[in-house]
């Protein structure tokens, strides 16, 4: 109870703090703590947590739950702008919510004058996301139980719907749409349609902002709500803590949670909680210089982390210290890098997304997405705090003009640091107080990659198979480079000699926080997926996996050799595999050649190289070539493989497949494609794209 009274105390501190802020005009929010050391006591402590929504929605006093079902952070993202723009526009009280948190069963005894909204990302084959997947089970399962006995179980309820999904994907928002057609046939109210969000267009956030329109009309109407003029407020507040530096013992320069700073990491290892992995080994794939491609042997026998063949390993990046100097440097706040400060959430359902008392230096390096594409509506959320009246201008033009936007800032990859430098035209952007960043700028994410081993043969080394992101864009001097891949190039550099990496002149705390990733190690989780071989050892297998779609089959190819080496018989194993060059990136060529010796004829590889002939050959023409072996091996019930590239290559194999089934059987494409749908259903047909 003393703590409860301590909090109430602190929270007006620093409610009173955020008034000082608007009528004074002080730096980002941020303020002297008068309460210090009570405040990190209080920021210790937990509330009790429940996991009953209304009871929730009551003892917070909250009109709107809007849940997440999230894998990359953007539905979180989209829910947490949901939440704010409700509150600013119509002052709806609302909050955002894990769908992990909450139980479902009184989802029926919700008031009608409440609104549940769920923003639902559709993961791999038509999947909910990790945090989705009881919800998604209770929901829509055969009779879900509620609590009370009402006639249409869910005839109170009001909710909204927006799905994230993308187009290239076999199961196009499966999971708004399923999660949509069951909460119908519970007889619940939708408000405004249920939107839909296509990655694979590239239209997420422009098909969400066209959505989240007509649906706040709607939503308006239904509860009666009045429009106000938008106010911002913060979610958070900032608090200096003088007596701290960087150096004090319970101060987060970068550690991911509580055990991690206090020394005694534990598992289980998972998306909240990493595993700081020695590196055993790494080293570049390719033969040309401006290309890089990086096999790295993760080491995780120190820990309970085990793997099958066909997971998938988490890496955790960090921002390069460019663009985390360029971020602060724009906010005015590189002088203050590495003071240290408390985050708190100012009102009770929000959740400070990273662990605290810490500095600026390392929220903005290891948690905050800077790097990543701006969203239009922040952009607009950051014109009333613009440097001079013309740049505010021009930020609510580039908020609010789409065609604009895209010119500006989409074609030219620029993140928000740059955006901010470019458009403030050398001004600082001291006015906008740093919650707004946080609120705005997603969690910095784990990066998946498809792990290139073979538990059977290694069960304690994960490898990864990853090449080194880097695009040349019109308008821009610097190629645009990705965060994880020129992260795991800068530990690649550094374990191999070089004491001070900064590849294509980008550094990273290689160290870690308190150097404690030094000795060259990587902070990582594993996910275990559905993609696996076959039980059964002597069935074919065909392994469809250009560029670093080779990755998992690498990992295969490896388990059946060693099989084979202890005696087991295997069957027949061909791959497909793709790149431009023999002689550039022909990922693996020795190892091929060694699982050959191992299994002779029951191991092909058919490669295509598409810059070495007159015309650009790809996986997909070879599989044309080799079409009556592929059904033949098929009707032997082969399992038949693709990875990679989900855009173009996967949707190709997945038509060549009916048609290589529609001509050797001699049916209609149609009948073909229906052959296709039934052996992926029945996972015969496994894929593993991105
Ligand atoms: P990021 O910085 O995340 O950038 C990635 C892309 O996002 C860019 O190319 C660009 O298109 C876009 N982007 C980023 N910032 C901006 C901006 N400011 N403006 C506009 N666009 C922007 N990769 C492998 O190499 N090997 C694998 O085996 C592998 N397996 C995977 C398995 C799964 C299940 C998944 C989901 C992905 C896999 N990937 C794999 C991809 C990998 O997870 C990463 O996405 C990839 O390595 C790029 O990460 P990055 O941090 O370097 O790039």
């Amino acid at each position: 109870a003393d703590l409860d009274t301590l909090d109430i105390i602190v929270l007006a501190a620093i409610l009173l703090g955020t008034v000082a802020y608007f009528t004074k005009g002080k730096l980002w929010g941020v303020q002297k703590d008068p309460y210090a050391s009570s405040f990190a006591a209080a920021n210790g402590a937990k509330a009790g947590k429940t996991r009953n929504i209304v009871e929730k929605l009551e003892e917070s006093g909250k009109d709107c739950i809007i849940f997440y079902g999230s894998q990359t952070g953007t539905a979180e993202d989209y829910a947490s702008r949901l939440a704010k723009e409700g509150k600013s526009r119509f002052g709806l009280e609302t909050m955002v919510a894990d769908l992990e948190d909450f139980d479902y069963d009184n989802l029926d005894a919700i008031p009608s004058d409440k609104v549940v909204m769920f923003v639902l990302a559709t993961y791999g084959e038509g999947e909910p996301t990790d945090n989705a997947v009881d919800f998604y089970e209770f929901i829509t399962g055969d009779s879900p139980q509620f609590t009370l006995d009402n006639e249409v179980p869910l005839g109170n309820l009001n909710y909204v719907a927006f799905g994230l999904g993308n187009n290239t994907y076999e199961h196009y928002n499966s999971m708004v749409r399923n999660v949509n057609k069951a909460l119908e046939k519970l007889g619940a109210h939708r408000i405004g349609e249920a939107g839909e969000g296509d990655d694979g267009a590239g239209t997420m956030e422009e098909d969400f902002l066209a959505w989240k329109d007509p649906m706040w009309k709607a939503l308006a109407e239904k509860l009666n709500l009045e429009e106000r003029e938008a106010v911002y407020e913060p979610i958070f507040g900032i608090v200096e803590r003088d007596n701290l530096t960087p150096e004090s013992a319970e101060v987060y320069v970068g550690e991911p949670n509580r055990m991690h700073l206090d020394g005694t990491p534990k598992g289980p290892f998972n998306a909240h909680n990493p595993y700081i992995a020695p590196i055993a080994e790494s080293y570049e794939l390719f033969n040309v210089k401006d290309r890089n491609c990086i096999h790295m042997e993760i080491d995780i026998s120190g820990s309970n982390l085990t793997y099958q063949t066909g997971d998938h390993i988490a890496v955790w990046p960090t921002n390069p210290g460019e663009e985390v100097d360029r971020f602060l440097r724009v906010l005015g706040l590189d002088s203050k890098r590495n003071d240290v400060v408390s985050v708190k959430a100012l009102e009770p359902t929000a959740k400070v997304p990273f662990p605290t008392p810490t500095t600026f230096d390392a929220i903005v390096r290891y948690h905050m997405e800077i790097c990543a594409p701006v969203s239009r509506q922040f952009l607009a959320t950051l014109a009333p705090f613009a440097p001079t009246e013309d740049i505010k201008t021009e930020m609510a033009k580039l908020g609010g003009d789409k065609d604009y936007f895209h010119d500006k800032i989409n074609v030219h990859h620029l993140n928000i640091g740059r955006v901010l430098e470019i458009f403030g035209k050398g001004n600082k952007w001291t006015n906008v107080p740093f919650s707004a960043f946080i609120e705005g700028i997603t969690k910095l994410q784990p990066r998946y990659y498809s792990i290139s081993s073979s538990s059977l043969e290694q069960p304690k080394k994960v490898s990864i198979t990853a090449v080194v992101e880097e695009q040349q864009l019109p308008g821009r001097d610097d190629p645009f480079r990705g965060v994880a891949t020129n992260y795991l190039l800068a530990l690649k550099q550094k374990q191999n000699g070089d004491p001070n990496p900064s590849p294509y002149g980008l550094t990273y705390e290689i160290t870690g926080p308190r150097n404690k990733y030094d000795g060259i190690h990587v902070p990582v989780h594993v996910r275990h997926s559905n993609f696996k071989l076959p039980s059964d050892p002597l069935k074919p297998i065909i392994m469809v996996g250009p560029g670093t779609g080779v990755a998992p089959f690498r990992g295969f190819v490896r388990e059946r050799v060693k099989m084979a080496q202890n005696g087991q018989a295997v069957g027949k194993t061909i791959l497909f595999f793709g790149c431009r060059k023999s002689t550039e990136d022909f990922l693996y060529e020795k190892e091929w050649e060694e699982a050959k010796k191992v299994l002779g004829d029951n191991f092909e590889i058919v490669t295509a190289f598409s810059r070495e002939g007159s015309k650009k050959v790809y996986v997909q023409h070879r599989l044309k070539q080799r079409s009556k072996e592929i059904n033949d091996l098929l009707e032997q019930k082969a399992y038949f493989y693709v990875c990679g590239d989900a855009a173009n290559m996967a949707r190709e194999v997945n038509t060549i497949l009916g048609q290589i089934i529609a001509e050797n059987r001699g049916i209609p494409e149609a009948k073909a494609e229906e052959i296709v749908k039934s052996i992926r259903a029945s996972n015969q047909y496994q894929e593993d794209v991105w």
